[in-house]
């Protein structure tokens, strides 16, 4: 394959800020994937999923059909802020490539069409394929995740292309998540003259921490994580307001429940008298566990590696993605089809440049022999 022209097209899709809420620069990266697939003759529709988010993308060779034997899935969207690129651009040396968003998850995006651009006419002709790009997966896929289940209910499998791990595996099982805030309301007070009036919304805030922590448990990898802590307004005040931001992860959705149900009782009864707490489910994302149909579908994986003479290894993984939402509708759904890369979310994102053409016949062979 020529790596230039890869990595002139890669280079064009990172050089675009395009955090999630930065909608211009998402809307950009949906213009240059649109443009890609259109030349290859496929079918682009933009898809609007409201003035929150930038467009989806859903792109096939079969316009109008009701079912598709595979859905391809990544997203458009990164986690930096306007002005990364200007910082830190596309760059890259003999082994790496470096970028925001290089591996989480633009050469993913560029992997499926070079896939398909390499598949022979007759696949093309006998597969009903689809590829959703959506906007908004870093902030859990909020806009998407019900267009993305839609088109994962018609289909047979669902491929997500996010970065292959570090070490080369692909992704088979990967923990839920649940996002909360907290809102702890109490009583403002003078600190000096009358504390005696005053009801510390931190004071609750602090209790609430602990008996949040001890909701855990580290034996089936549910953890609860306060990640942000914020509230009063000057050191001479009883403070009256106090807010805390909760993420919880599990890797059995039953957990998920036991938490939630948990986590209400104890914010209805409150941490301190004369506090009232409100809690806000912000985002959740069920486990994605491999199902007996998800096993089947790793043994062609494996039997595709074999054939193309990429070892394929598999990991569970803590963090979350679009395949969690298809996995948990019952539809058979593995991650992990882009380049190998790692570091994501940070200055230290990195794309193994090794790992890009033997990735994109891997994910050739798995489509060619669905
Ligand atoms: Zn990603």
């Amino acid at each position: 394959m020529d790596l230039n022209h890869y990595f002139a097209e890669l280079r064009q899709l990172v050089n675009v800020d395009c955090g999630t809420h930065t909608l211009a620069g998402v809307a950009e990266v949906a213009g240059i994937m649109a443009g890609l697939w259109r030349e290859q003759g496929w079918q682009v529709d933009k898809v609007d999923l409201g003035p929150q988010a930038g467009p989806g993308l859903l792109v096939t060779n079969k316009p109008g059909a009701s079912q598709y034997d595979v859905l391809l899935v990544g997203h458009l969207d990164t986690v930096f802020p306007e002005g990364t690129v200007a910082q830190r651009p596309f760059s890259q040396d003999d082994t790496r490539a470096y970028g925001p968003g290089v591996s989480d998850m633009k050469s993913g995006l560029l992997n499926i069409l070079w896939a398909i651009r390499g598949l022979a006419p007759e696949h093309q002709q006998r597969l009903s394929i689809a590829v959703a790009m959506n906007p908004d997966e870093e902030t859990g896929s909020v806009h998407s995740h019900q267009w993305i289940g839609e088109l994962a209910k018609r289909s047979r499998v669902v491929l997500v292309c996010e970065a292959a791990r570090a070490d080369g595996s692909l992704v088979k099982a990967r923990k839920g998540m649940a996002g909360y805030h907290l809102h702890f309301s109490g009583v403002a007070a003078h600190a000096g003259n009358e504390p005696e009036k005053g009801r510390s919304a931190i004071t609750a805030l602090a209790q609430a921490v602990l008996a949040i922590n001890a909701l855990g448990n580290p034996e089936l990898g549910t953890t609860l994580n306060i990640g942000v802590v914020s509230g009063g307004s000057a050191a001479n005040v009883v403070p009256d307001s106090a807010t805390a931001e909760l993420d919880v992860r599990f890797w059995d959705n039953n957990e998920y429940q036991r938490v939630n149900s948990q986590l209400s009782a104890l914010c209805q009864q409150g941490f301190l008298d004369e506090v009232t707490t409100t809690l806000k489910p912000v985002n959740h994302k069920p486990a994605m566990a491999a199902s007996a149909d998800t096993q089947g579908l790793m043994a062609l994986v494996e039997q595709a590696g074999q054939q193309e003479g990429v070892p394929v290894t598999w990991q569970a993984v803590g963090g979350g993605s679009d395949a969690n939402h298809t996995a948990a509708l019952g539809i058979p759904t593995l991650d992990g089809f882009g380049p190998v890369g790692a570091g994501f979310h940070s200055p230290a994102e990195y794309l193994e440049i090794a790992s890009i053409e033997p990735r994109i016949r891997l994910l050739r062979r798995v489509i060619a022999s669905l």
